[in-house]
């Protein structure tokens, strides 16, 4: 397809600005040389220009995305339209709190559910991402060793079937990273996790359920061979659609935590939008929480700041406007929805899982949570399909492929995450395209190589592509 530079013809436009209704100010700065080389399309073009792009894409709306630990579930059309009150989008940060009640109630609002749901005690959400709730709650871990002049305390325990972004985090903070091996049930290994437990433990970061999709059954053991050592206990709650309703973090023993309201609490993502990773912890913690936080006195809200607060980790109070989805999208489930998500998060990989162990080899042998891990180990052995192959299979059924090569744990790894907002008619249509790829893949396995056929891009030199990537236009004069 034409890239939108090429459709440009000098002189077409549309105006998409509206008239300036404020006194214009003169910068007093360089200025640029020439004008930049925008598109000049007309309107018609650029719907038409999106339209081919979305057509391009395989996205939530075109059929099932299993992509595993993203939760790339539906999200309700009516947690947009709350987004875009205009209440809420022409707010601005520097109000008083007197003309933001509304913004500062859904701001409480939005804590002490999601408290309620993960049994902490208070929370920011400032986070603009998972894996910067995990360096947030990090920073917190680190402010409570240092007020206690513990600062011997270096090193940050994390299991092997963390979500990579746990060491990544820990290492920014600037912990030193012991990594834990599982044992071959897919759980920390009790016996390895105290042998590295010690005085300079300042604490461990579990995801639960894990990167294999296995809730530890060992976890209330974890976080008190932790705490027995003076460590505090991290729980990566990004993939919460797994459990919410029915057990919460901090009835197990965790101090702080981070979820995703960009996987759980339904926001799109996916796409590079904004996210929103709030991290939560008990009260032991809280006066180091970042920015600020809302409290609520006779019906009045407004803003709280500690003196021993870390700073801020985002400006203002973070990606507002996912806040207000996840609200809308928690009012509208309600209580009785959350543990009922969850429960056909479970239901949905659980049924899929079954449905495809007899060919498909699990790569571990248990009721799984949310998602499921399959390694196309012997596949590639025998007859040279790999899970790449088989992922690109996917696309030329409709299906998004599912996370490859992730665990690393596990080989030739394809990691399928159905989420609960897929119905079984959905399902049954992915366990048979699995199934049909598989017969496929015995019959001719070079073919296998070349998918996708039926894709408008064919199979990509996947290395050239991370090598030399031309993301920028090169004008001809
Ligand atoms: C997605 C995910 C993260 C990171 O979240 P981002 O918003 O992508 O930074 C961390 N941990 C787990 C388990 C996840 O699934």
């Amino acid at each position: 397809m034409q890239l939108i530079f090429e459709r440009s013809k000098k002189g077409r436009h549309l105006s998409l600005f509206p008239a300036c209704d404020v006194p214009a100010f003169e910068l007093d700065a360089p200025k640029r040389a020439e004008a930049p080389k925008l598109p000049e399309i007309s309107e018609n073009e650029l719907d038409r220009h999106y339209t081919e792009l979305a057509k391009h894409a395989q996205g939530m709306n075109d059929g099932f995305y299993p992509l595993g630990s993203c939760t790339m579930k539906h999200n309700p059309k009516v947690n947009e339209q709350a987004a875009a009150l205009e209440g809420f989008t022409m707010a601005h940060p520097l109000q008083s709190e007197a003309d933001s009640q509304g913004s500062l109630e859904v701001l409480k609002k939005a804590t002490d559910i999601l408290c309620e749901i993960t049994g902490m005690d208070n929370m920011t959400l400032q986070p603009a991402a998972g894996a910067h709730g995990e360096f947030t709650g990090l920073l917190l871990i680190k402010a409570y060793h240092k007020a206690r002049g513990d600062e011997k305390r270096t090193k940050i325990i994390v299991p092997d079937s963390a979500h990579g972004t746990n060491p990544a985090s820990a290492t920014m903070s600037g912990y030193d990273v012991i990594s834990v091996e599982s044992g071959a049930d897919g759980c920390v290994d009790l016996e390895k996790l105290r042998a590295v437990v010690g005085e300079d433990t300042a604490g461990l970061m579990l995801t639960n359920p894990n990167t294999v999709g296995i809730f530890d059954k060992n976890i209330l053991e974890i976080t008190n061979i932790i705490h027995e050592a003076g460590g505090l206990c991290y729980y990566d709650g990004a993939n919460l659609n797994a459990v919410m309703g029915h057990v919460r973090p901090g009835d197990m023993g965790f101090d702080v935590i981070h979820i995703n309201l960009h996987k759980t609490f339904s926001t799109p993502h996916g796409g590079g939008g904004p996210g929103s990773g709030p991290c939560g912890c008990k009260d032991f913690l809280a006066p180091y929480l970042p920015g600020v936080t809302v409290v609520e006195n006779d019906g009045v809200y407004s803003y709280s700041k500690s003196e021993e607060s870390i700073g801020d980790m985002k400006a203002f109070y973070g990606n507002f406007l996912v806040v207000v989805r996840a609200l809308t999208y928690l009012l509208t489930v309600g209580k009785a929805g959350i543990p009922e998500a969850s429960q056909n998060a479970v239901l949905n990989a659980n049924y899929m899982k079954k449905k495809l162990e007899d060919i498909y080899p699990m790569a571990y042998d248990v009721t799984c949570m949310h998602e499921f891990v399959m390694s196309l180990e012997g596949m590639k052995h025998d007859i040279d399909v790999s899970a790449l192959d088989v992922a690109k299979a996917l696309l030329d059924r409709g299906i998004h492929p599912p996370t490859m090569y992730f665990p690393l744990i596990v080989h030739e790894a394809l990691m399928v995450e159905p989420t609960e907002t897929e119905c079984k008619e959905t399902l049954d249509h992915a366990i048979e395209a699995f199934r049909s790829i598989y017969e496929d893949a015995k019959n001719n396995p070079a073919k296998m190589h070349m998918m996708p056929m039926e894709t408008p891009v064919k199979r990509l030199d996947e290395v050239r592509a991370a090598r030399t990537p031309v993301v920028k236009y090169e004008f001809e004069n």
